[in-house]
């Protein structure tokens, strides 16, 4: 066998394949020219795409523009004007490596409209699947206008996987939005086939923060600040009782610059972790800033991705500033105190035996309870709450501890701990899905229209799947482009909080993707639908709605654990406890 001779790529090959890794998707583009734009000291940055930004992507701004005699070098590659010579482990720039324009030019048409202030005139240099034509005079104020169109016309198998316009879109918007967060004092403006997604003037980045997160968010913003050695930590961290579904809502910027670090995620995680409840992710956006040779951005030709120095240093400062955020007052409730009850909701008489522990158990004096904690009342057992002893086997209702347990006696003796909320929450599962095994989840319509505002995108993705929301027992439809209106809701959840509730659901779609139906996704639909119709932790419960949850409990499948298989009860047999107090 001959060996195959070795040959070097000719220029225009090497540029096809390093856009691959430096542009993979059309927001990856709007990336690299909106940093390019912020090196340049831009004041003002204006996005236009359309067609998901594979037709066409403009970004202008009103920076220092390129001086005629360096525009060929602009689009070469490996040529920059933000790096020195032995400059890599001090990166003060977005951009650096030089390769950006050169692989846009090389997969697509390219044009470069640019005028430094001290010209009396534009030059527009333009590349087409790597061809560099002369530059030509031009019309244009001062900075740079750069327009990508026919993205990937030069590299088809790239364009293959991108997927449809409005995801494409969308993600565009989203990497927009994280530049326009991390640099508050440079006006935006964002618009997507002719439509204004986002405009904002500079701004304080408490404005910008509150502006971009969304309404919900806005509402529950804690801010925190705090430095240690050389790292100093500032930002928003979203309060305890403002989760998501997922982690979209978590922004980090390292040194200006957007990232996506595991580092940064981790820590955000583990000051959350005991605050908000499992499978929930928590909103915050970070700041991070510390000397640039403590940390590395050559770590990716995305740059997206860092490295630090010293990852405990900053885990811990993220930690600690993150919980000293959480401690004030407004993210957390005091510990509600215990309550105990008799069977016949009648407060207890002799069990508590200290002052501090009688001060803390208060008389049930039954209040009227917000709603039914039962899904259907026509559906439980018809003993209700039945007197004691009890017959049944999770027994009867002794207590609600830290209103969050249901503590029961039941007829053999045995102590029995319900977490009301995972056995609440299964159960409402339970029925959803039977409903919707039996042709559609029942709906219950409002007595007035709830209008709930969400962000366009979300809007999109919940009126584009309202048909299976029905089958869902949800009635929704849009109401202008940045709100829905609610009609009905299902009726098993009683009368939940539709915001949150509709959020959540367009975050499921937006996880699935839009190829896959609703109906593909049942159980986390249901269990999404489920969480928010659930009684929560920390909601008083009356005897009698105590008994009714046990005694559907009893009377439904797969009741002792919740959807994530964690128990939803747990049970003490009288010989386990006289094992534990050494009786035996
Ligand atoms: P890098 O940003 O890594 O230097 P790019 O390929 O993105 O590489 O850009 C190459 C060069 O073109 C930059 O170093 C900069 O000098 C110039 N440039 C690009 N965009 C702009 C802009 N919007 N304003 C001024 N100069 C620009
Ligand atoms: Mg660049």
């Amino acid at each position: 066998m001959e060996p195959q001779r070795i040959r070097l790529l000719p220029e225009a090959l090497i540029n096809r394949i390093a856009a691959g890794e430096v542009i993979e998707r059309p927001a990856a583009v709007v990336k690299e020219l909106v940093e390019n734009a912020l090196d340049a000291g831009a004041r003002r940055i204006a996005i236009a795409i359309t067609g998901g930004g594979v037709e066409r992507i403009s970004v202008s701004d009103d920076g220092a523009g390129i001086a005629e005699a360096d525009l060929p070098l602009a689009v070469e590659r490996h040529a920059t004007s933000k790096l020195g010579d032995d400059q890599l482990i001090r990166i003060t720039t977005l951009g650096f490596r030089g390769e950006a324009l050169p692989a846009i030019g090389a997969a697509a048409r390219l044009a470069i409209t640019s005028r430094p202030a001290a010209a009396d005139h534009a030059m527009t240099l333009r590349v087409a699947g790597g061809r560099v034509f002369d530059p030509v005079p031009a019309a244009g104020p001062p900075g740079t206008e750069v327009v990508v169109s026919d993205l990937f016309f030069a590299t088809p198998a790239r364009r293959k996987f991108l997927k449809s316009p409005r995801v494409e879109s969308e993600a565009a918007e989203a990497t927009a939005r994280r530049l326009a967060l991390a640099a508050p004092e440079v006006a935006f403006r964002f618009e997507a086939d002719g439509r204004l997604a986002f405009e904002r003037p500079a701004e304080s980045r408490a404005r910008r923060v509150a502006a971009l997160l969304g309404t919900l968010e806005a509402q529950a913003l804690l801010p925190l600040e705090m430095a240690r050695g050389r790292l100093q930590l500032a930002g928003f961290a979203g309060a305890a009782n403002l989760t998501r579904a997922s982690g979209v809502a978590q922004y980090f910027i390292v040194n200006r610059r957007p990232v996506i670090d595991p580092v940064l995620r981790m820590a955000l995680r583990i000051a959350y972790r005991d605050v908000i409840p499992a499978g929930r992710h928590p909103v915050a956006a970070l700041y991070l800033d510390l000397p640039a040779e403590e940390v590395d951005v050559n770590v990716h030709p995305a740059k997206t991705e860092l490295r630090f120095r010293e990852p405990d240093a900053v885990r811990g400062l993220v930690i600690a500033a993150l919980r000293a955020a959480l401690a004030a007052p407004i993210g957390v409730a005091a510990p509600p105190p215990m309550r105990f009850v008799t069977p016949s909701g009648r407060a207890a008489a002799a069990l508590p035996s200290t002052r501090h522990f009688a001060e803390a158990c208060l008389p049930l004096a039954a209040p009227p309870a917000a709603r039914q904690i039962a899904p259907d009342p026509a559906q439980m057992a018809p003993e209700g709450a039945a007197p004691s002893p009890e017959p049944h086997p999770l027994g009867a209702p002794l207590a609600q501890i830290w209103d969050t347990y249901i503590l029961a006696l039941a007829a053999d003796g045995a102590l029995v701990l319900v977490d009301q909320h995972a056995a609440h929450e299964r159960l409402t599962e339970e029925t959803l899905a039977a409903e919707w095994r039996a042709g559609g989840v029942r709906a219950q319509p409002l007595l007035l229209p709830a209008v709930v505002e969400l962000p366009q995108a979300d809007v999109a993705r919940l009126a584009g799947a309202s048909a299976e929301l029905a089958r869902f027992g949800l009635e929704i439809e849009p109401f202008g482009r940045e709100a829905v209106l609610v009609r009905a809701l299902p009726a098993v959840l009683g009368a939940p909080d539709p915001g949150p509730l509709l959020r959540d659901l367009a975050d499921e779609l937006a996880e699935s993707g839009e190829a896959q139906a609703l109906a593909a996704r049942l159980d986390a639909v249901i269990g999404r639908l489920a969480c928010h119709g659930s009684v929560r932790a920390g909601r008083k419960l009356g005897g009698d709605e105590m008994a009714a949850l046990l005694r559907q409990m009893e009377a439904t499948p797969r009741a002792a654990t919740c959807s994530h298989g964690r128990p939803t009860f747990l049970k003490l047999s009288r010989a386990e406890i006289e094992r534990l107090f050494g009786r035996r």
